[in-house]
């Protein structure tokens, strides 16, 4: 890797952020003609979100008609599918299941069914507690939406995928650097950039593009624009996650998922499988102040009767606290959900500061889908 000493004082491109949304731009944008940097803060790719999550290729049933968030899952999951596939990237496609504890819940899996489909998200399937039964005879319900195109996804290896493609297209993927100033130039971006115990330096960009997750209103900040009247300002929604031991791993095919609240700030508590077949539950909402990635076991109770209604087999002793990840979120607590912004910023007087917010789930669903069209945008200014 370069010392930041030894990058060019000019670049075409400059990314910020190498989680998988910002790998996933670099791996689309690099280009031998062009000089392409990912600038992270860490000392490796995806250290933030990107590592803590369900790890969920989702279908796209939940979002809004028209939102890119509906959009770009659904687009991101077939190019998922298509890359894992042509690239070997660990995946299994179990599809997934929305059960309904009563009658009311039954009708909103209508709701949910006519949305999907809406969408775009393949072959959902309204089914009976019998059939339930037979796909899933350990889970209780009384009835389920069936979302075959659901699956799991080796995130790692996907960003790894990405690391290569962009490297192999000759773009430069820059750790331990942080972003600290950003200063519009002539035809770009002057961007300070912090190197741990090594100090300051700085360098121009033609195009910069804000791929900083829990930071990245921060970064719009620093490029000048007021994210309060942008309503750019992030809310950290954490979701904390217990694993289920005790043998019941097996007990499950499928992802396994409540009925949403209205107006939920996730998906209900639910049951993921990993590709080694480990179950977990998670994750549950808690709006934050601070990134704290810490566990809080006196959330197990709640757990523990959320999946107990889903999973009659689950005893409280077989949960454990796993791990938690935070949301950037865009809404605050009972706001309505926010759609992802992606845009360049020229209304704002600053042409080619490309910002990513509010990339959360499905971020990672959508990641190769936002990489094409943040790319679709990148030409137009090019
Ligand atoms: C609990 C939870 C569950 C989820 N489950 C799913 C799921 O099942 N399916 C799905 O599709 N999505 C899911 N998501 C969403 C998904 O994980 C995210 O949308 C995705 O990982 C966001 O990637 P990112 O690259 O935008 O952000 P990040 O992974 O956070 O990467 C941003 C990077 O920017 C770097 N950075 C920040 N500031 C600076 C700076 N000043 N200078 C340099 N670098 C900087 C950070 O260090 C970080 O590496 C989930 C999210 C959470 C929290």
């Amino acid at each position: 890797m370069k010392n930041i000493s030894e990058m060019k004082f000019k670049s075409d491109i400059t990314i910020i952020g190498a989680g998988v949304v910002g790998l996933a731009i670099a791996a689309q944008l690099a280009h031998r003609d062009r000089v392409v940097y990912v600038l992270e803060k860490n000392e490796r790719s995806g250290q933030e979100t990107s590592s803590r999550h369900s790890g969920v290729i989702h279908s796209g049933i939940y979002y809004p008609y028209g939102s890119l968030k509906a959009k770009l899952c659904g687009e991101g999951n077939h190019l998922l599918y298509e890359l894992c596939q042509e690239h070997g990237i660990g995946h299994a496609r179990l599809g997934k299941l929305i059960v309904a504890a009563s009658d009311e819940e039954t009708g909103q899996l209508q709701e949910l069914k006519a949305k999907g489909q809406r969408n775009g998200a393949v072959g959902l399937q309204l089914i009976s507690r019998s059939e339930l039964k037979k796909l899933e005879p350990n889970v209780e319900g009384i009835a389920a939406l069936l979302s075959p195109s659901t699956g799991i996804i080796d995130s790692h290896a996907l960003m790894e995928h990405f690391v290569a493609r962009a490297r192999d297209g000759g773009a430069e993927i820059a750790y331990r650097k942080k972003v600290v100033g950003i200063e519009k130039v002539s035809n770009g971006y002057k961007i300070t950039v912090e190197e741990n115990d090594k100090g300051k330096f700085s360098f121009t960009t033609r195009i910069l593009i804000n791929c900083a997750g829990l930071y990245c209103d921060k970064i719009a900040g620093l490029a000048g624009i007021d994210i309060a009247r942008a309503g750019y300002r992030l809310h950290y929604c954490k979701g904390e996650y217990f694993s289920v031991g005790g043998g019941k791993s097996k007990l499950v095919k499928r992802l396994i998922y409540p009925v949403p609240e209205v107006k939920d700030t996730g998906l209900g508590v639910h049951v993921t499988l990993d590709l080694e077949g480990r179950m977990r539950l998670g994750p549950n909402t808690q709006y934050v102040d601070s990134i704290d990635y810490s566990v809080d076991s006196s959330h197990k109770k709640s757990f523990y009767d959320s999946a107990k209604r889903m999973l009659p087999f689950i005893e409280y002793e077989d949960l454990e606290p796993e791990m938690a990840g935070i949301r950037p979120k865009l809404q605050g607590p009972g706001e309505d959900v926010k759609d992802f912004v992606i845009r360049d910023e020229r209304d704002k007087g600053l042409p080619g500061f490309i910002n990513l917010i509010g990339i959360e789930s499905p971020g990672l669903t959508s990641s190769p889908a936002i990489a094409r069209y943040v790319a679709s945008i990148v030409k137009d200014i090019l």
